[in-house]
């Protein structure tokens, strides 16, 4: 994918790295490169390493790594879920046209599969070599169901949505793909994207790890400053009810309980026995607050709220959005939507 350029060639992109710089003032190179232009390897070459991404979290983390270094898109924009978004011809376009793909990996969506399958530069599988969590609380749950369902009449219509689940291959398998909601694990993507840029543009390897360093060093601060605001919360403030179970490793590491969430999995609908169950739960410990992600329905979460006297926050879960452009601010909204 990456060519071999001869000298003519790297000074034309080098003069194309100015060219594309993004700043107004860098305009005029332009018009003094003509042999940059007449060098057609150079023009079909990019300046930059293009990168796609598969969710405005991950776009962010090559953005914090990459600098002005790199061009990202975010294939599933802002406030988006991942699980419900379909590709479009563009898109597909736009991932065959990068240099790097960059997608979480671990059975997160469909769409990860359907732009891996279109991208002719590198595949970066973020959680490809991460220990991820098996979903305790959703086999548990899944178990529970399933023997529930002996007795329901309404059995043939569930296996129905089982068989759906496998045809899409989707989502949200034996393993807890949000490996955003750990920054350890966050750092692991940072020096992934680290080491797959560095080897895509290898005259940058420094200005990559130098950047990985620094916000490697960022989240950690993030990492500390959440855990001293959960810290402070009372014992009935530290249980999570929320749509889908991605806060898995968020409550992990910073103590907290996750007592249900709606769906098992995010493209099915909710259970009346779960929901039962957790409105049963949140009366008997008196839970102030329960949680909806934004970029899915409220109508269940309220629901429950009415029957339990809960209020309902709102904390992200998988996209960023303009009240929180990056993954640190994206982090801070979670963090105070649960503790204030
Ligand atoms: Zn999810």
């Amino acid at each position: 994918m990456l060519h071999r350029l001869g000298p003519a060639a790297v000074i034309a992109v080098a003069l194309l790295v100015i060219a594309c710089g993004g700043d107004e003032e860098v305009e005029p190179a332009t018009t003094t490169t003509p042999t940059a232009v007449t060098t057609p390897s150079a023009v079909a070459s990019p300046a930059m390493p293009s990168v796609v991404t598969s969710t405005t979290i991950v776009a962010d983390l090559v953005k914090q790594v990459g600098g002005d270094r790199v061009s990202v898109v975010s294939i599933v924009p802002f406030e988006t879920d991942v699980h419900w978004y379909s590709a479009t011809p563009s898109d597909i376009a736009k991932t065959s046209e990068a240099d790097l793909l960059v997608i979480v990996g671990g059975g997160l969506a469909v769409i990860e599969e359907i732009l891996a399958n279109g991208a002719e530069g590198s595949v970066l599988e973020l959680t490809h070599e991460m220990d991820l969590r098996p979903f305790p609380e959703a086999l548990a749950h899944a178990d529970e169901h399933e023997d529930e369902h002996d007795e329901d009449e309404h059995e043939d219509e569930h296996e129905d949505e089982d068989e759906h689940e496998d045809e899409h291959g989707h989502a949200h398998g034996e393993f807890d793909p949000h490996f955003w909601m750990d920054i350890d694990f966050a750092i692991e993507a940072v020096e992934a994207i680290r080491d797959e840029l560095s080897s895509i543009d290898p005259d940058g390897a420094d200005h990559y790890h130098e950047r990985a360093e620094a916000y490697a060093a960022e989240l950690r601060e993030v990492d500390a400053e959440i855990r001293e605001l959960i810290a402070g919360l009372p014992e009935g403030r530290r249980y999570l009810v929320t749509f889908h179970d991605a806060f898995g490793y968020f409550a992990e590491r910073y103590g907290l309980t996750i007592l249900g969430f709606v769906v098992e999995n995010p493209e099915e609908e909710p259970s009346a026995s779960s929901i039962k169950e957790l409105v049963e739960g949140i009366t008997e410990l008196g839970i102030p607050f329960i949680f909806r992600e934004p970029q899915f329905s409220a109508r269940v979460v309220q629901q429950i709220a009415d029957d339990t006297g809960t209020t309902v926050r709102t904390i992200p879960s998988g996209a960023l959005a303009e009240e929180y452009p990056t993954y640190v601010e994206f982090l801070r909204a979670i963090a105070h939507g649960i503790a204030e």
